[in-house]
């Protein structure tokens, strides 16, 4: 396998919520494929007259609860999920209404309705596998197929790597990174930085710009759902329960008690945001955006923490972040939920060991300890909403982040007898050993139980 080379930003994207594989991804699949039909031969273009979309496997299961309809629209129509405005989705809630579709020299009628959820089980190499095809009469003029991988990453057969530098320290697993570390006498944040600036060729100053630009996206987030009330969008009618323990918290002066809820209120702010379809960060999905905005919020509100350290804490959570997408996966589809609530609630707890002035190991421990009580979640939306039990599970990722935090810097390091490589290893095996049907389908667990969604 080769080295981790995903950039920072291409694992923490802004976009439209509720699912980043069932809204970011299939949004960029709209807009790209979009982009190849304007790339047809006139005579080709000119005589389309027909647009055929088929959803696969988790899409086709949850797409409808998800937004899948409405962000494949939007993404047809030249949206794009980190340019896009952040209520874009609510454009599209009339899955009847037709829209025109410009091919270049020729407009093209499409109706959302025309959709097709076609079947949950197939033998396409991803779950979430989407079929484009433009036609004109029986002849097929041009046809992708796009996997939506999970975090908001799109594949799609034949698809080359955009060209990118190698990293400057090279790594696949935690102990090459802590090796690295050792060698190199450097700190977490700086590798990170180093091999981002390497991979991307972006300057220092530009992947801080970036990284504040995540962190004001995550604030909003917070700040709009902490001041939110009502039901949340689709048929469950589930009420808003942020602004309540936000309002308790408060009550509390954010002591004892008011301090977990606080934790609460954040994280199950930023999720019921993105259930609402609003544009958050991938962290690393939006299914689990509440996790790290939770922990984020409480370092900068509540206890105090400099610019600097929440630069330094979002980088080595970002480390936890690749390791974790590289040797196992961020996807509910291909892992259930250890991969999104699980691995965002390892990230935070990493950022909160690491923002507090914790070396690698404590960090790397208490990254650990938080993954490890994640092991074998499920991903079984009530619906196939993201709401049930995927907001509260938000603030119970943040809150055993937390915990995992205070065990690793109270314990000795020596007590430690499970490494974080271990932990991702357990994940990928559990993951592959989960059945499908625990795997974002909604065709088992709560959603099966809770029948009257
Ligand atoms: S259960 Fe977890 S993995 Fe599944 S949709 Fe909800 S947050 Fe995502």
């Amino acid at each position: 396998m080769p080295p981790v080379k995903t950039s920072i930003f291409q694992l923490l994207k802004i976009g439209p919520g509720p699912s980043s594989s069932h809204t970011i991804g299939p949004m960029k699949a709209g807009y790209y494929f979009m982009k190849l039909v304007r790339n047809l031969p006139n005579e080709d273009r000119l005589r389309a007259d027909k647009l055929t979309i088929r959803l696969f496997g988790s899409l086709s299961a949850t797409g409808e609860g998800h937004g899948t309809r409405r962000a494949i629209m939007s993404g047809l129509l030249g949206f794009l999920p980190d340019t896009c405005h952040p209520n874009v989705l609510e454009e599209f809630d009339n899955k009847d209404q037709e829209f025109e579709l410009d091919l270049d020299g020729k407009a093209l009628a499409y109706c959302p309705r025309d959709m097709i959820f076609d079947a949950v089980q197939h033998d396409y190499p991803h779950s979430n596998t989407m079929i484009f095809s433009l036609k004109a009469g029986d002849k097929t003029l041009l046809e992708r197929t796009y996997y939506s991988i999970g975090g908001g990453f799109l594949h799609w057969e034949g698809r080359k790597e955009p060209k990118r530098g190698e990293p400057m320290y090279p790594y696949k697993t935690m102990a090459q990174l802590k090796e690295h570390l050792r060698n190199n006498s450097m700190r977490l944040h700086e590798l990170i930085l180093a091999n981002e600036k390497a991979i991307t060729g972006m300057s220092e100053e530009e992947i801080y710009a970036g990284l504040d630009h995540i962190v004001e996206v995550m604030e909003r987030a917070v700040e709009m759902g902490i001041q939110s009330k009502g039901a949340l969008p689709g048929p469950i009618g589930l009420q808003r329960k942020a602004a309540v323990m936000y309002e308790q918290a408060k009550a509390e002066h954010f002591q004892g008690p008011g301090f977990v809820k606080a934790f609460n209120a954040y994280a199950m702010a930023a999720s019921e945001e993105n259930a609402s379809g609003h544009c958050v960060v991938t962290a690393p999905t939006c299914g689990a955006a509440g996790v790290i905005p939770s922990i984020i919020f409480m370092l900068k509100r509540h206890m105090g923490a400099l610019q600097k350290e929440l630069h330094e804490g979002l980088l080595a959570a970002i480390a936890i972040g690749f390791l974790c997408k590289h040797n196992a996966s961020i996807s509910g589809a291909e892992v259930g939920c250890q991969g999104e609530v699980g691995v965002a609630s390892a990230m935070a707890a990493a950022l909160l060991a690491y923002a507090r002035g914790y070396r690698f190991q404590v960090t790397e421990n208490a990254a650990e300890i938080a993954m490890e009580h994640h092991l074998g979640l499920t991903c079984d939306p009530v619906g196939g909403y993201v709401q049930i039990p995927c907001i509260e599970r938000n603030a119970m990722g943040a809150i055993k982040a937390y915990n995992a935090y205070l065990i690793a810097t109270t314990l000795d390091e020596s007590y430690q007898r499970v490494d974080l490589d271990k932990a991702i290893e357990a994940m990928a095996q559990t993951g592959r050993d989960m059945s499908r049907k625990y795997k974002e389908t909604s065709l088992a667990g709560l959603a099966q139980s809770v029948t009257e969604c």
